[in-house]
Formats: structure tokens, sequence, C-alpha cells
């Protein structure tokens, strides 16, 4: 058997296309135009590209994208005080902040400064905690690009065994939350480096969400057939191409369905900031979420 593909990047098209679509009503029913705000400091390449694409998307969308570029001996005091320009300043319904930071800076800080009805990238704490206790506002983007997938591939997670490999507070942790919320009730077994026999609890899994940063971490015979397996690794192989954490060429052929590495989680992640934003705009102005 061959596993199905789960094409991140057709879906993204897709979503985006209907983002656009509500941006444009949301303009002409209501004269609002959704912004978000990038702040990057210092000239990390790799954080550079990202804030980039965000930035195209975000303008294709048909909304207002700002970019802040800080110089890399910013100070903590100068960053939190332009988040809390940020804050003030309404045509701006998202902030994020890219991270990493330099070293000298402290990241909690500064996230815990976007006030919450902004915090579109989801890592305030008090973002954190509403999901945490069921009463979700943002959904941090990765995750909740990898419940989309799931969702528009018509996998049921309700009473599923997922298993989540991988607890950072960016995608592993916010998913397994995200996961065993009524309405989406998956059991859920959050997986990290500390795991006891990753294989057998992953053969025991419907769906496998890989997110460690490991090449050829989830091999073939770790998955059951005909589960589904969502691929968030990315990582640089020594050609210089990208891959995932899963052996896609030996699960391919076990599982039922699959997403690419690249192609699949990547091109959701920007669809769903977006989507934030659209939200946060919405929400912002009283309007009810679509
Ligand atoms: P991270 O903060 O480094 O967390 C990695 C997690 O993997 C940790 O919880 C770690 O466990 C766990 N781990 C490490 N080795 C393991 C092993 N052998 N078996 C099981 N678990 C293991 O990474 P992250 O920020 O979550 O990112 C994970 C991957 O996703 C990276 O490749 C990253 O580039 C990628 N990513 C992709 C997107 C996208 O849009 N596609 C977005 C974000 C991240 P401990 O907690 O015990 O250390």
């Amino acid at each position: 058997m061959t596993a199905r593909i789960l094409d991140g990047k057709a879906l993204a098209t897709e979503v985006r296309a209907r983002i656009a679509d509500d941006v444009a009503a949301l303009r002409a029913e209501h004269g609002i135009v959704p912004g978000l705000a990038a702040v990057l400091v210092g000239e990390d390449p790799a954080s550079q590209v990202y804030v980039g694409m965000k930035h195209r998307a975000t303008e294709a969308a048909g909304m207002v994208s700002r970019q802040h570029v800080l110089p890399i001996d910013t100070t903590q005091e100068a960053l939190e005080a332009l988040v809390g320009e940020l804050n003030d300043d309404d045509a701006i319904d998202g902030i994020l902040v890219q991270l990493p930071l330099p070293a000298h800076l402290d990241p909690r800080g500064v996230v815990e400064r976007i006030v919450p009805d902004k915090d579109v990238d989801a890592l305030n704490p008090y973002t954190a905690g509403r999901l945490a206790t069921g009463d979700p506002t943002f959904f941090s983007a990765t995750p909740y690009g990898v419940l989309e997938i799931l969702a528009h591939a018509g996998v049921e997670t309700a009473g599923a065994h997922v298993v989540v490999v991988g607890r950072s507070n960016l995608v592993g942790r916010p998913l397994s939350v995200m996961l065993t919320l009524k309405g989406r009730d998956a059991t859920v077994t959050l997986a990290h480096s500390r795991t006891r026999d990753l294989g057998a609890i992953c053969r025991s899994a419907d769906v496998i969400v890989a997110a460690v940063g490991r090449i050829g971490l989830i091999t073939a015979d770790m998955v059951r057939p005909g589960a589904t397996v969502i691929d968030v690794g990315t990582n640089r192989k020594d050609d210089g191409k990208l891959t995932g954490d899963v052996d896609f060429e030996g699960v391919v052929e076990v599982a039922g369905a699959i997403t690419p590495a690249p192609g699949g989680v990547g091109p959701m992640t920007v669809t769903m900031l977006l989507q934030n934003t659209l939200e946060a705009a919405r929400a912002r102005r009283g309007l009810p979420r679509r």
C-alpha cells in the first residue's frame, strides 16, 4: 500500500484564497484592513527568510504588513518599548516577534509584553494558559496548520490515539492540548527525548506527528499500517536540501496518509498566521469569528 500524500502547499493555496476573500469582505463591509507587524532583531539569515515569507503572504492576502528590523545590539528596553507602541497602534491587529532573539535578549519578557488580543503567534503565557484551560484565544500557527491538514484530509481525531513526538512550547505541547480540546477529543501521548520505547508507542498510534528536528527519526517499522503521519520537522541535509523527521521513502509504503516535508506543514504555518491576524482584526472590533 502506498500512502495518500497530504499536500500542504495545495491546501495552503486554497486557504489563503479564502482568507483573501474574507479580508476583501472585511474591507468592503466594515472598512477594516487587518495589519500584521513583524519584529526582527539582527540579521540571522533564516529569520530574514521567515519574516520575508510572512511579509509577502500577508500582502498577498490584502492585509497591511509592517516590518520592524532592529540592530543586533538592541536593548531589552528598546525592544519592549517597540512592542508597547505596536500594542497601542490601532492599525496593527497582530504582533509577531521573530525568534530566536540574540542571546542578550529575554524572549519571554518580550512576548509577555504583547497584548493578548494581538498575540497571533500565541507565545504569550496568557494565550498558552487560555488554551490549557480549554478556552483558547489563538492557536499557534504550526499546530493550527497540523489540525487543518488533518481536518481537510478527513482524519477523525475523536477517540483516536495521536502520538505527538516533541514537547516544545512552539509545536508539540500546544498541539497536544489542542487535540484534547472538546470537539477534537483525541487521546494524546506526548513523547520526548526521555520517552522509553518510542517505536512501541508510535505503533499504537492512529496518527503520529513528528516535531523533533532529527532526520529519519520515524521509520516504517514504527508505523501501524494505515496510520496517518504528519511531519513537522525541518532539517537541512548534508547536500543543503530540506527534509523532515520521517523516513518518507519507507513510511510512505506503510502509512495510510503522510505529509511530505518540505511541502506539508510549512506552507500551512504561514497560512494560519494570516488566519489568526484576520481573526484578531475581527475580534478587536467585536465582530464574530467566522
Ligand atoms: P525543539 O524546541 O528543539 O524541540 C524538540 C523536541 O523534540 C523536544 O521536546 C525534545 O525532547 C524532542 N526530542 C529530541 N530528540 C528526541 C528523540 N530522539 N526522540 C523523541 N523526542 C526527541 O524543536 P521545535 O521548535 O519544536 O521544532 C521541531 C522541529 O519542527 C524542528 O525541525 C523545526 O525546524 C521544525 N519546525 C517546523 C515548522 C514548520 O512550519 N514546518 C515550525 C516550527 C518548527 P526534550 O524536550 O526532552 O528535549
